[in-house]
């Protein structure tokens, strides 16, 4: 996103909408958990104030997340409707360049440990079968990694 300081009406502000490629995002093509396919729309309006210029609006997009829990992929709409920025302009400046900005606000509201709904019922820990599709035979993990835990931390002696 490029704001063209000259084109700033000294008392106005102008208006900027358009889109970013999903490149900007810079997301590893390879990474697993999450695929930025979709460019990042943005609606923002541009003033200036005493040598600084302020740039306030939304933006938006789509990216592909990896379930943490049950390893599907499904699609998270992402957001900031408050993409604020405030910057100390140059004396001689033209234009800013507000990509990175873009990115920084985008790849923050990327969730470490995104799940596909609330209630999902993952994968059995033994079969591996998706338990939000079918229901597998295996024993609830009772005597299995929480037992030995217990055992583990659990030095208690009676009296
Ligand atoms: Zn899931
Ligand atoms: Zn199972």
């Amino acid at each position: 996103m490029q704001i063209r300081v000259t084109e700033i009406p000294p008392d106005g502000r102008k208006t900027y909408e358009g889109e970013a490629a999903p490149a900007v995002l810079s997301l590893d093509s390879g990474d697993p958990f999450v695929k930025a396919d979709r460019p990042v729309r943005f609606r923002v309006a541009a003033s200036l104030a005493g040598g600084r210029l302020i740039v306030q609006g939304q933006m938006w997009t789509e990216a592909l997340f990896r379930c943490s829990r049950c390893a599907e992929y499904f699609r998270l709409a992402i957001r900031d409707d408050a993409f604020e920025r405030v910057i100390e302009l140059p004396p001689d400046a033209l234009s800013v360049d507000l990509t990175e900005d873009i990115r920084e606000t985008i790849l923050l509201r990327l969730s470490g440990y995104p799940v596909c709904r609330a209630d999902c019922k993952g994968l059995c820990v033994r079969c591996g079968a998706n338990l939000n599709r079918e229901t597998c035979c295996c024993k609830p993990p009772d005597d299995g990694q929480w037992g030995a835990l217990d055992q583990l931390k659990l030095p208690v002696k009676p009296g």
